[in-house]
């Protein structure tokens, strides 16, 4: 395909880009960090305030090993206080990996002879679907490399194959989708469809650095993308992600960056983005890229712990990119939302589980590869409770993250009842003795901590009538 930059010309006056570098890199060089101003900060984080860039630049700034302590227990307190233990689940389903783009650290791009280039038709859609259904999934995210082929109509129409396959007792409820951005009328098209959240990840918020890994076709377009999620918002779609890749330029000022596209959004649209993403580049056929920035682990659990101060009402999505101590480390630190039994390979879902990847078919190596039972089986034993919830976006109740946050007794009146019914949904029709044993021992627990609360017999009856064989039971 070739590009004509003409045709991504931004031509909606109210949508302009709002990343200045210099702003940014001013923060970060000129805001002084002492133990008292990160405190002060960190309990305006704990009054539920969102913070400014300046104040997201004095954390940034903290290297004191005690303050970065501080900072990480702050976000501890945060997530225990505002989100308590619930931990939602989903599974990523590649659709295709055609791509025009030549994006250096992915194993997708143009120039990448080596992989295979699959397109999932309706059948293998179907299968995949009923595999991960037969799982225990309720939410998936859909990915679609960028291609002609890929418009907005055929992910429309993929997103509907979806909503269509029911198997024994399960079937999605929620469809998220990763793809490229497209103009006002085609994200139109795909909210048609009934999806829930549209992400699109700015890979790197700095220019010079985005011009440097994206080579060939439309995403070479900075501006194109950076605005991309405000064509959504214009189009209806009310749940967007955003998301950095890091590992591309300094860590710093990509959650500074972060940071100002929130604003961005709360500026315009009174509402901030419902997800943040925060990939670290791993492995993949053909990467290409400069290791100068790569993100160790102790930076990783730093930035994700300034991220959930920095942004007390957004959801945090934490993926399988991470190895499993990494994924029990930050899941303390703020994340709400994470993938299992993740499989990349395109078609890959309705083979089985395998041990090994193959990356001419997938587009980056993963560091967790347990199946959906052992993540569920790990989170109930640490005392999270899994959730398979969908019932904010069934009952149109967009910006769930907001109102949990917002909104008093929220969680305990819907999040957290929701969450033990998908559970047990999940208990009765997926899970082995053990498990089963084990998640209803946290429910009952969990049904005697909201004791004192007006739903809880209502929960105990929908318990009940899952038992009995009840389904899709929500407050
Ligand atoms: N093609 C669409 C696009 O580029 O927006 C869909 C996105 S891609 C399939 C999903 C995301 O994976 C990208 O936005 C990027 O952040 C991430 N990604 C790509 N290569 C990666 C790698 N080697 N390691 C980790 N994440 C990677
Ligand atoms: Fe294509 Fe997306 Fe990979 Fe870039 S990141 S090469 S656009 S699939």
């Amino acid at each position: 395909m070739i590009y004509k930059p003409e045709k991504y010309a931004i031509k909606d006056e109210r949508i302009k880009p709002f990343i200045d570098a210099d702003e940014i890199w001013n923060f970060i060089n000129k805001t002084p960090s002492t133990k008292q101003r990160v405190r002060e900060i960190i309990q305006a984080s704990l009054d539920k305030k969102r913070l400014s860039l300046e104040e997201t630049a004095v954390l940034l700034n903290a290297e004191d090993p005690d303050l970065i302590e501080e900072i990480k227990e702050g976000a501890r307190t945060l997530k225990e206080k505002v989100y308590g233990e619930r931990i939602v689940l989903f599974a990523p389903l590649y659709v295709g990996d055609l791509c025009t783009n030549n994006c250096q650290y992915c194993g997708f791009r143009s120039e990448n002879k080596g992989i295979k280039r699959i397109t999932l038709n309706e059948q293998q859609l179907i299968e995949e679907t009923t595999a991960l259904i037969d799982q225990g999934h309720k939410r998936l995210i859909l990915v679609y490399g960028e291609h002609p082929k890929y418009t907005a109509d055929f992910i429309a129409e993929t997103v509907k194959i979806v909503y269509t396959v029911k198997h024994n007792h399960g079937e999605i409820r929620r469809v998220n989708i990763n793809a490229a951005p497209f103009d006002i009328p085609g994200f139109r098209t795909i909210k048609d469809s009934g999806i829930g959240t549209f992400q699109v990840f700015q890979e790197t918020y700095h220019r010079p650095t985005y011009a440097s890994v994206h080579l060939g076709g439309v995403k070479r377009n900075y501006d194109w993308r950076l605005t991309s999620l405000d064509r959504a918002q214009e189009a209806g779609i009310d749940d967007v992600g955003i998301g950095a890749l890091f590992g591309l330029y300094d860590w710093r000022f990509e959650v500074l960056s972060l940071v100002r596209h929130v604003n961005h959004f709360e500026a315009v649209y009174n509402v901030g983005p419902h997800t943040i993403s925060f990939p670290r580049i791993q492995n993949a056929m053909s990467l290409n890229i400069n290791k100068k920035y790569l993100v160790n682990d102790e930076e990783f659990v730093r930035l994700v712990s300034i991220l959930r101060l920095a942004v007390p009402y957004t959801g945090m999505i934490l993926t399988a990119r991470e190895p499993i101590h990494i994924r029990n480390q930050v899941l303390r630190f703020g994340v709400s939302q994470i993938d299992g039994g993740t499989n990349l390979e395109l078609g890959g879902y309705s083979k089985g589980k395998k041990q090994t990847q193959d990356l001419s078919m997938e587009q980056f190596q993963i560091n967790d590869n347990r199946s959906l039972n052992e993540i569920m089986d790990e989170l109930i034993k640490t005392g999270y409770i899994p959730s398979f919830c969908t019932a904010c976006y069934r009952l149109g109740r967009t910006g769930e993250h907001f109102m949990e946050f917002s909104v008093p007794g929220f969680i305990k009146r819907f999040c957290s009842p929701n969450a033990l019914l998908t559970l047990a949904e999940y208990l009765e029709d997926y899970a082995p003795e053990d498990t089963k044993k084990e998640g209803y021992q946290l429910i009952n627990n969990k049904i005697s901590e909201l004791a004192s609360h007006q739903n809880v017999d209502k929960l105990k009856e929908k318990v009940g009538e899952i038992k009995a064989g009840k389904r899709d039971l929500y407050f």
